[in-house]
Parts: C-alpha cells; structure tokens; sequence
C-alpha cells in the first residue's frame, strides 16, 4: 500500500515536473519569439528612416547642384553662369514622394528626428501608414507565437496527461487486483482452517448426537461459504469472457423476491437485517431467476456486512413506466460521493478501515451490474454519505402478465 502510494507521489512529482518543464520551454520560446519580432519592427522602421534619408540626400544634392555651378577651368573654383532658378517646394515634394512613398514633406516636424530640408523650407517625414503596418504585423507576430506555443504545449500536457492517467489507472488496478488476491486468500483460508478443526474434532473425540448435529451444520456453513466464492470466483470469469449463460423465464417479481429475501434472512440469522418488504404486486419481467437471486443476494449480503446492528434493510419492489424497479437499501456505513462512480468496477472494495476489516473480494457488485446488464437493465448506487447508509436501485424491463396459455407480451 505504502510502496502504491509511494509509486503514485512519484508519478504526480514526475507529471508536475513535465508540466512545469514544458511550461517553462514555452514560454521562453514565446519571450524569443517576442523579442525577435520586436527586432524585427526596430529593423523595418531603420528601413524606411533609410529611404526617408535617402530622400534628404537626393534633394539636398539637387539644391546643390543647383545653386553652385563650378567653373571647369577654374583653379580657383570660380563659380560660372547664370544661377538657374530653385525648382519649387511642390516640385520637391512631389519628386521626394514619388520616388519616396512612405515619405511625406511636411511644413512642420511631425516626429522628434524628422530632418529639415536643407534649405528648411519644410521636413521629412514617415508617413503612418507604413508605420502602422509595421506594428500590425508584429501584433500579428506576437500572437502567432503565444497561439502556436500554446496549441504545442497543449498538446504535449494533453499526450502526457494520457500516458499518466493510463498508468495510474494499471497502477490501480495492479492494486486493486494485489488486495484481491489477498482477500480472495483469507476468504478460502478462513473456511479451510475451520473445516480442519471440525474434523480433526470428529475424529478425534467421541462427540453426542447433539454435538455432532452442531459441528455438521458449522461445517456445511464453511462449504457453503466456500461454494459461494468458487461459484462468485467462476460467474466474474464467465461475465468477463462474455459467456455469462441466462435462461430468462417470465417471472412474477413480487413472490420470488419474498422467497429470495426470506431464505437470505434465514441464512444471516433471522432477524439480524431488520429486513422490512415493500412489494408491488403483478410486477412481471422476463428474468433469469437464479441469476437475479445472485443480485439480489450481493446486495442484501453487502447491507449485512457494510451495516452495524441493530440493522434496518429495505427492500421495495416498484414499477416506473415500463421498468420494474427493485431497490435494496439500509441505515449502514454508507459510501463516499467519490467513492460511488467506482464501486462496480473489478476488484474495488470503497471505505475506511472499518469497512475493510469486512470480509470481502471486491467482485460481488461487478458480477451483479454484469447479471443486470445482460438483462437489459441498470443499476445505480446512491448514499447521503458515510455513515448515512445506501441505496441500489436495480432497474429492469417490465414485461405485461403473461395470458393463462403462459405467453409472455
Ligand atoms: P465486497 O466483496 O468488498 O463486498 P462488492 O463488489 O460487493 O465487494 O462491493 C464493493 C465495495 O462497495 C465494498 O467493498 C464496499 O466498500 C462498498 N459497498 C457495497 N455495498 C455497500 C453497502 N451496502 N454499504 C456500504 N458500502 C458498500
């Protein structure tokens, strides 16, 4: 158990550190990602500052060009010519953004490093748009990233998280099956044991009538028991092999349920139950009697064990739209909400100490939800809590009274 649960932190340690791992890896490869589509930005917007460079330098060179006329054949750099006259600023302008379109000539500066003219008779600068761009596609950038890690760390957790819940389920079952084995042991043993010393006793010593009547019935108690066991043990593998054989009959339910819970009453001690029968009449349904005994026989025997006396064991009989509806239940330990959804699995046995000190395999509510599937029926479990006891409601299809000739509907 210990080692179980040991396996089990380990396992959850190991999950956590994953998650964490690939949380951290994510998230670092979005803060790179964020980090490069900002250099990115910085780089496209030193791009268009270039062109808008560029622009100042074409037409400061014209304005030169313009202005001095250098003399070829002075040494002196004379200056030679008429001075033609200055191109207009909307001549300018226009030849700066047409050659320049992410440039704008502007009468005043719009941005703190927007450079004059040469002559200053305006300045240059970028126009929004191109701006704008740039920052949509690193919006654009950015969210692809955080979507993309996120989809990939999602589905790296999703993946892990499934190979964890498989493992921990085997892991359960690897329990489950581990407490099985040992119940299944102190069960065969206990009768053993017992049928040991009844017959050593009988041997050994001259007994009256009256002795041996008791040590003979003590000793068909342990057969039985031990019958009821090899018998559960044999029904479980037949239900998982699929070969539960049922040779439904219709059936009144009402008096073979009278018969199946009196004969259980006899076999606990009368009386010890506290069993109380509320049975609707004419309920019918096309039942394998000796199947359903078992049903009905698991779960009065679990109201017995899982209750402490005085006990009060209920059991009605009802009919809801075309279902026959039998429900056994009692004032016992009761079962845990988290515990309800797992009590028909193989080899689960629920509670706390005091309900696993009762003897037990784990399997009797497996092989009835079996027997109640096969009929076409359900099963449910439900409890107000430990120590408010249970209920099991069983329901099955109802068929109409069979006609005298012994037709079912
Ligand atoms: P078991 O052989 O342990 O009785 P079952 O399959 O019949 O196996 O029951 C599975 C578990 O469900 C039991 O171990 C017990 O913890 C719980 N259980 C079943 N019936 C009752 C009940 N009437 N009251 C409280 N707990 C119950």
């Amino acid at each position: 158990m210990l080692m179980h649960e040991r396996t089990i932190s380990i396992q959850r340690g190991i999950f956590l550190a994953v998650t964490l791992v690939v949380c951290i890896l994510v998230g670092w490869w979005i803060i790179l990602q964020i980090r490069e589509s900002r250099q990115l930005r910085e780089a496209r917007i030193e791009n268009l500052k270039a062109g808008r460079a560029l622009a100042w330098q074409m037409d400061s060179l014209r304005l030169l060009a313009i202005t001095y006329q250098p003399d070829p054949a002075s040494r002196a750099g004379a200056i030679v010519g008429t001075v033609p006259k200055l191109p207009s600023l909307q001549e300018r302008t226009w030849v700066i953004e047409t050659l320049y379109p992410h440039v704008a000539v502007v009468p005043s500066p719009l941005a703190e490093d927007d450079p004059p003219l040469l002559d200053k008779a305006a300045y240059l600068t970028l126009r929004p748009e191109p701006l704008r761009a740039i920052e949509k596609a690193q919006h654009t950038d950015i969210i692809r990233a955080a979507s993309e890690g996120s989809f990939l760390a999602l589905v790296v957790l999703i993946g892990f998280g499934l190979v964890y819940r498989q493992l921990a389920e085997e892991m359960d079952l690897k329990l489950r099956q581990h407490n099985f084995i040992a119940a299944v042991t102190h069960e065969l043993k206990t009768p053993i044991a017992s049928l040991q010393v009844w017959t050593e006793t009988v041997f050994a010593r001259t007994l009256s009538d009256e002795q041996r009547g008791r040590i003979h019935d003590l000793m068909a108690k342990d057969l039985g028991r031990l019958e009821e066991l090899v018998g559960n043990l044999l029904d479980v593998a037949r239900a998982e092999a699929g070969s539960l054989d049922l040779h439904p009959v219709p059936l009144e339910l009402g008096p073979w349920l009278r018969t199946v819970c009196e004969s259980m009453d006899q076999r606990m001690g009368t009386g010890v139950m506290g069993l109380k029968l509320e049975l609707a009449p004419a309920v019918w349904a096309r039942v394998d009697p000796k199947a359903l005994a078992t049903v009905v026989e698991n779960l009065l025997s679990n109201a017995y064990k899982y209750a402490a006396p005085p006990r009060a064991t209920t059991v009605t009989l009802d009919t809801d739209g075309d279902q026959a509806v039998l429900v056994v239940s009692d004032l016992g330990h009761g079962i845990s909400p988290k515990e309800l959804p797992r009590l028909f699995q193989r080899f689960y046995r629920a509670g706390d100490e005091m309900t696993r000190g009762v003897p037990g395999t784990g399997l009797g509510l497996f092989l009835t939800r079996e027997i109640v599937l096969r009929h076409g029926g359900t099963i449910q479990a439900t409890s107000r809590g430990a120590g408010l006891g249970s209920t099991f409601a069983v329901r099955i299809p109802r068929i109409s009274a069979p006609s005298v000739e012994g037709q079912d509907r």
